[in-house]
């Protein structure tokens, strides 16, 4: 980082308040482009209590800036060592989101890389992949105390200082130079990379990442403005094309700049390059990282539990339940050898989130990944273990972690993205495991996603839709009483009335009660069609039973039933696509199959609807072996 004149800026607020009011336009030179024209005035940003700095847009390149603004003393501690330890937990634990901070690694040819430095490296995750995983001789620039640890703990090299002309690089140029979320933070972008450019190699590469001028708008979320604006810290923000004409000015020949989310990545060299590759993250690369240094650093408390944790939410989040099983015997572990966490008995598990005043209250605060590896254990007893019992004790567990890690983010003003999103999804993630006797966990979740102040109203109807799914009517109209009264109108109210009428008709074929069932299903099918639910649990429950009813009645129709388990077939297509169990649907399935095949005669001679080899051929292909065997097994039962 090029040294700058320095004042006292605040550690950044993430509730600052940002102004959008009319403020007078400005004359200054734009630090972008040069123009001295008026430039306009785009908010007024609070940067300490009751202090503005004013933001403005260039009126020739739209870049923004804040003229009154000085970089901060990036050497300082700015608060009380036990807060700065609990900041680094808060990183480790949960911030670093390693996946986004090692994507602009894959923007280049791997092939062409020897030697890596990154400006800026922070706590250096990227610089440890480098070296670690990529096998580049790697090494970082930061004057910061934050790098000054990360390369302790990880065990990279660092070099603590500013970049400037007159540093010295050890072994000269390098390949590939990252600064990633630096130049935003630098009154003078043109000397930053007059700087850089003399440690790149002439055939070299340099990746700039920096938020997104043309994202700060005020239809932006207020969280997402404090991520871009960083009151007191960022003073210049490009977009697309200012970052463009000024790698261009300073004599890169080669550069591209995309944007992505709410970032710009720029890829620059001096010389013509070959098209890039696109920068997708390699998984495979990102998981084997995890794996290796979740080995080294397994003492060391709060990287040991962050690096298992991380590689086993990701092999959930693809499926691999069997992989996931074995990282969680190493996470169970680090839980209990450094936190005393017995995350085997989710029950037994009380997460203590004090307010980070002393170090005593340091020392009995829990991981801050608990409540989101209790969230990730659910999915994985719900879905690979098919143990409803466990899903549900460990969501109960999440839920009690997330409230508490919110009020400790809330209190410590810092963001609390991914526990806020997790947390939002658990009401639905209970009513798909819950029985009709513990609906009430279903409340206790969407009540602390009310008392958080996340999307009650985006949780309460996912929760329901799974609820009227499921048959739990009671439950749903208690969920309905409880949160939003405006949720009793409209479709809901015809979801839920429709369901039931479907549960009064399966009950009345079930019940043998032949003239109210028949009664009902042309109705049905009709509200079906209206309601645009010809495709859901309902349907396949009515295709089903209409299909039972014809039997009863002494007409067994095998086209019905066929019709009922394509139906099943689609659902739990949908299902599964959705990462959600398709248990049920599979079992409606395989009934229905069973009785066409019934109904057609089981030996073959009804040729018309096919003879059961093929039926088992049919549900192989369709919903794989396990299916094909649980209908296999149904007609040998059968014949016995
Ligand atoms: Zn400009």
């Amino acid at each position: 980082m090029t040294q700058q004149q320095q004042n006292n800026p605040p550690p950044p607020d993430w509730n600052a308040e940002v102004r959008w009011t009319l403020g007078e336009d400005r004359s200054f030179a734009c630090p972008v482009c040069r123009t001295t024209a008026k430039q306009a005035f785009h908010l007024s940003l609070e940067v300490w209590p009751g202090r503005y700095w004013d933001l403005f847009r260039c009126r020739s390149c739209a870049s923004l800036s804040f003229p009154d603004g000085c970089a901060g003393d990036y050497e300082a501690e700015w608060v009380s060592p036990s807060f700065q330890a609990f900041r680094e937990r808060r990183y480790i634990e949960v911030g670093a989101a390693l996946d986004v901070i090692l994507q602009p690694l894959y923007r280049v040819a791997h092939t062409a890389v020897g030697r890596y430095l990154e400006v800026g490296a922070g706590y250096g995750f990227s610089v440890d992949f480098a070296r670690a995983q990529l096998g580049w001789d790697a090494y970082g620039i930061d004057p910061a105390p934050e790098a000054k640890r990360g390369a302790e703990a990880l065990g990279w090299r660092l070099l603590p200082e500013y970049l400037g002309p007159d540093l010295e690089l050890p072994g000269g140029c390098v390949d590939l130079v990252l600064a990633s979320e630096v130049i935003e933070h630098l009154a003078d972008p043109h000397r930053f990379l007059e700087d850089i450019k003399l440690a790149v190699a002439s055939n070299g590469v340099l990746i700039i990442t920096t938020p997104d001028a043309d994202a700060v708008t005020p239809d932006a979320a207020h969280p997402d403005l404090t991520g871009l604006l960083a009151p007191g810290w960022h003073l210049v923000l490009f977009n697309q094309d200012s970052l463009t004409d000024l790698l261009a000015e300073h004599g890169f020949e080669h550069r591209e700049v995309h944007r992505d989310g709410q970032s710009l990545i720029a890829v620059a060299s001096m010389t013509k390059q070959d098209q890039p590759p696109a920068g997708g993250l390699d998984r495979h690369a990102y998981q084997a990282y995890l794996d290796r240094r979740r080995v080294d650093l397994k003492d060391h408390a709060s990287l040991s539990v962050s690096l298992n944790y991380r590689l086993y939410k990701d092999l959930v989040n693809q499926g691999r339940f069997d992989e996931a099983g074995t990282i969680l015997v190493d996470l169970n572990d680090a839980f209990n050898r450094h936190f005393s966490i017995g995350f085997d008995v989710p029950d037994s598990v009380e997460p203590a989130y004090p307010s980070p005043t002393d170090n005593a209250a340091l020392s009995r605060l829990s991981p801050m990944n608990l409540p989101g590896a209790a969230y990730f254990r659910g999915i994985h007893a719900f879905l690979g273990e098919r143990d409803n019992a466990a899903a549900l004790a460990y969501y109960r567990l999440a839920v009690r972690g997330f409230v508490q890690l919110h009020r400790l983010f809330d209190s410590t003003a810092l963001p609390d993205a991914e526990a806020g999103q997790l947390l939002e999804r658990l009401g639905h993630n209970i009513a798909m495991v819950c029985s009709p006797g513990d609906a009430s966990e279903v409340f206790n979740a969407l009540t602390a996603v009310e008392g958080c102040n996340r999307n009650l109203e985006a949780a309460q109807r996912q929760a329901l839709e799974v609820l009227l799914n499921r048959g739990m009517l009671d439950a749903a109209d208690l969920l309905l009483e409880r949160f939003r009264s405006d949720l009793h109108a409209g479709r809901y109210a015809d979801l839920k009335r429709y369901h039931r009428k479907v549960q009064t008709f399966v009950a009345a074929v079930n019940g043998g009660d032949m003239k109210a069932a028949s009664g009902a299903v042309d109705e049905l099918r009709s509200d079906a069609v209206t309601l645009d639910l010809a495709n859901g649990f309902a349907w396949v429950l009515l295709q089903y039973h209409a299909a039972i009813l014809a039997s009863l009645q002494g007409s067994p129709d095998p086209a019905l039933f066929r019709q009922s388990a394509a139906a099943a077939a689609e659902l739990a297509g949908r299902l599964r696509d959705g990462g959600i169990s398709a248990d049920w649907a599979e079992d409606y399935y395989a009934a229905a199959v069973f009785q066409e095949l019934k109904a057609g005669g089981q030996d073959g001679e009804h040729h018309a609807t096919g003879t059961l080899a093929n039926r088992i051929q049919e549900a192989k292909a369709l919903m794989g072996e396990q299916v094909a065997a649980k209908l296999q097994q149904k007609m040998k039962v059968s014949k016995m």
